[in-house]
């Protein structure tokens, strides 16, 4: 079949997404295939083409999409050699039992029965790489591509136990973009997008491996810094507020917008609930506002409040 705009298997490289449809697809495929191959027995046909051909698995779509795209991208993962393995086991023991059925001889029990195991195995393995992917989807931020708030309660949480436990220093932040209202109102929802998407992009090339950044809501982000004292998380977040204001964002069109962000760092620490060491950030972030924008300020203790 031609490929089409919405083929997945016509694009790569394949996102998340991509591999979710060209699941979907495969799985339609993989009917049809069995629908045509089970005609034919029962029916003493003679076998389509697809299915009698020298290389019945690059006769299948996804068998061409993984055959040309091998260990590339999101594809790397064992999963998919996996699922070559399913797909060729199947198709190949089909080919061989399909090219019989004109002889009028029945198909041994046993090899129908290991036809139909194999048939199996390849949805199964297709739909854990969905379930998979599903989950993965679900827990991005479709515009940043960064973790969402769900994903960051649960880490933080996961967290807070860890430095409680171990006595340890975390250190939060809360990132805001500064007058992002403009952006929105001088070049249009569609470029104010953009930014936010370069923004977080820039964020996150700027820290460290063990370090996390969430999309926690509209233009603002929470960073967390295991192993980080006040001090250290300063220096990491100035890292950042760099990052953004000492380059401006080049948007669709051309145009060049000079973007910065405020900073609010607050530490975990045992006695105070999470709740709390949010809204110390959220203080600091306000006090980083207040004193001009394009600033990281620590919440400075009770008088802070
Ligand atoms: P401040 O420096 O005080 O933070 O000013 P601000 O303009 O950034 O803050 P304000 O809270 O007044 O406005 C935030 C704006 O961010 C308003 C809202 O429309 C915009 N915004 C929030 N989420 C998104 C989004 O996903 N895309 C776009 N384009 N804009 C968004
Ligand atoms: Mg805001
Ligand atoms: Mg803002």
């Amino acid at each position: 079949m031609a490929p089409t705009r919405k083929d997945p298997f016509s694009s790569f490289p394949a996102t998340a997404q991509d591999v979710l449809k060209a699941m979907d697809r495969a799985l339609d495929d993989h009917r049809l295939w069995l629908q045509q191959w089970h005609r034919a027995i029962v029916c003493h046909q003679m076998p389509p083409e697809n299915i009698t051909a020298d290389d019945p698995v690059l006769q299948t779509r996804l068998g061409l999409w993984l055959s040309a795209h091998r260990g590339q991208g999101l594809l790397k993962q064992a999963a998919f050699a996996d699922l070559e393995r399913c797909l060729a086991e199947f198709c190949e023991f089909g080919r061989m039992l399909a090219l019989r059925a004109p002889d009028g001889k029945p198909v041994p029990t046993e090899d129908y029965d290991a036809f139909v195991g194999r048939a199996d195995d390849f949805v199964f393995q297709a739909r854990r790489i969905q379930d998979a992917f599903r989950k993965a989807v679900s827990e991005l931020d479709p515009l940043t591509g960064l973790h969402n708030r769900h994903v960051m309660m649960q880490e933080l949480a996961a967290e807070y136990d860890r430095a409680v436990r171990n006595d340890g220093q975390c250190c939060i932040a809360l990132a805001d973009l500064d007058h992002f209202k403009r952006v929105n109102d001088s070049h249009g929802h569609a470029v104010g997008d953009q930014v936010l998407a370069a923004a977080a992009g820039r964020f996150l090339s700027r820290l460290r491996p063990y370090d996390s950044i969430y999309r926690y809501g509209g233009e603002e982000f929470l960073i967390m810094l295991p192993n980080s004292n006040p001090g250290t998380a300063v220096s990491v977040l100035e890292r950042l507020r760099h990052a953004l204001a000492d380059r401006p964002i080049v948007v669709e069109g051309g145009a060049r917008l000079s973007v910065t962000a405020s900073f609010g760092i607050a530490s975990l620490g045992s006695g105070v609930s999470l709740k709390s060491i949010i809204e110390q950030a959220d203080t600091a972030l306000y006090r980083a506002k207040e004193s001009g924008r394009n600033k990281v300020c620590v919440w400075a203790g009770e008088k802070d409040d």
